[in-house]
């Protein structure tokens, strides 16, 4: 049974956007990883039923039982140009309730925000793309050229049962697309005071690995030098302290220039940390742009106090800049030395497009409409998304879930937060800015 405080607005109140955003919160679509997740195939109804409803023939798509992806062509009014795919994802990553401050699955309305699980990553972009598509054709209208519409499921573990089996075997569901939008890119940030967008126009890669250190097993109380939780423990911290250096791509060069120019400093004098961090919370997303990431992130070994086990196991969470795959997974095995064994569990491409030509300077222009004077700046996402698959089939990624925030909230914080939430009104400007670059691109 849900129940809300007395501060939640009446659903007549609310946006659409905010009502479906709100639904699929309710599906908990936790994906574990490693091919356990629930849920995926009720959202993916959900929105089969929504669009649906708008006259269209949306096709599920089962990877697995259980793992449903959703597509669906929408036609354009210009069949001269090519087909754009808007997508999103429906899986979320896990939330403990225990951390919360609200049930991560309720879809909690309050102090002007929804909150959940997804409401940032990225079921309010999965809204915006249904209630724009209802605002286009309800009114009789056609978006300007032909859309693809998609939701994958299991982008959070690297789109594998998701973007990757479509596109691997299903490819001409992407016949005629040349572009991609969606999801960690078009949000607004504060800098020095004026609100900024940041178009996400770059990935990092990522190469999720596995360490494996071996030992002796052993009764605890033995003297053992060979023990693998020892072993694992040094070599898990030598990955995670590793500094890596900075380098800049055309991506972060031409940012740190714009944030440079916004903030009115000379970017000889400041370095591209400092100017990062001038940014505020956006930092977060952007000091990670600069340079590779080796986070360890999960820890395997031992079963019983007073064992010592022969194995132990860590997982680390490798982030590159777009082209230094092999050299880093090289230094991390230098790092690591040779009795710790490499196993490489994910492996994804980096991408990075020029921020110019007409979709750019549509958003530009889109943008430009909805908050006049707002610079838009190009961005290379620390992270990945379903634009990684897309991109084997030659079509240009970009991030633009548009929200325009308030200062104060520490947006890049959401994103597998505790406490994920998005302001209510970000989404209705999210609806507004999206229907808009769809009518007219
Ligand atoms: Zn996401």
């Amino acid at each position: 049974m849900l129940s809300f405080a007395d501060n939640t607005p009446a659903d007549a109140a609310l946006d659409l956007t905010a009502t479906i955003a709100r639904d699929l919160i309710r599906f908990d679509t936790t994906n574990y990883g490693e091919g356990r997740s629930n849920g995926e195939t009720d959202a993916a109804e959900y929105v089969e039923a929504n669009l649906r409803s708008l006259g269209l023939a949306p096709q599920l798509f089962d990877s697995e039982p259980g793992r449903t992806s959703v597509v669906v062509r929408v036609p354009g009014r210009d069949s001269s140009r090519g087909a754009l795919v808007v997508h999103g994802h429906l899986d979320v990553v896990p939330a403990d309730p225990e951390a919360w401050s609200v049930d991560p699955f309720a879809g909690v309305i309050k102090d002007g925000l929804l909150w959940g699980r997804g409401a940032v990553d990225m079921k309010n972009m999965d809204a915006m793309m249904l209630a724009s598509l209802q605002n286009i054709l309800g009114s009789g209208q056609e978006p300007a050229r032909e859309l693809i519409v998609a939701f994958f499921a299991d982008e959070e573990a690297g789109g594998v049962l998701g973007s990757h089996y479509l596109v691997d075997t299903r490819p001409e569901l992407f016949q005629g697309a040349t572009e991609a939008i969606s999801e960690v890119g078009g949000y607004s940030i504060t800098l020095g005071g004026q609100r900024a967008y940041l178009l996400q126009t770059g990935e990092k890669a990522l190469i999720w690995i596995k360490l494996v250190a071996r030992g002796e097993a052993a009764h605890g109380s033995r003297l053992i030098r060979s023990n693998a939780v020892t072993r694992l423990a040094e070599a898990v911290a030598k990955v995670g302290r590793r500094e890596w250096p900075i380098r800049l791509t055309e991506t972060t060069t031409q940012l740190l220039a714009e944030l440079a120019r916004v903030l009115d400093v000379d970017p000889q004098r400041v370095g591209p940390d400092e100017l990062a961090l001038a940014t505020g919370t956006a930092s977060g997303f952007i000091q990670a742009s600069l340079r590779t990431t080796t986070n360890p992130t999960v820890l395997h070994a031992g079963y019983k106090h007073n064992v010592i086990p022969d194995r132990a196991e860590a997982l680390i969470d490798i982030r590159t800049l777009p082209g230094d795959e092999d050299s880093v997974l090289a230094e991390v095995a230098a790092l690591v030395g040779p009795d710790i064994e490499i196993v490489v569990m994910h492996r994804d491409i980096g991408l990075e497009t020029e921020f110019g030509g007409p979709l750019v300077d549509a958003v530009v222009e889109t943008l430009g409409r909805h908050d006049p004077g707002a610079p838009v700046l190009p961005y290379l996402l620390s992270a990945g998304t379903d634009n990684k698959a897309l991109s084997t089939l030659g079509i240009k990624g970009y991030g633009f879930a548009p929200l325009k925030l308030p200062a104060d909230l520490d947006f890049p914080a959401m994103f597998h937060g505790v406490d994920e939430r998005v302001p209510l009104d970000a989404l209705v400007f999210g609806r507004q800015v999206l229907t808009d670059l769809l009518s007219n691109y």
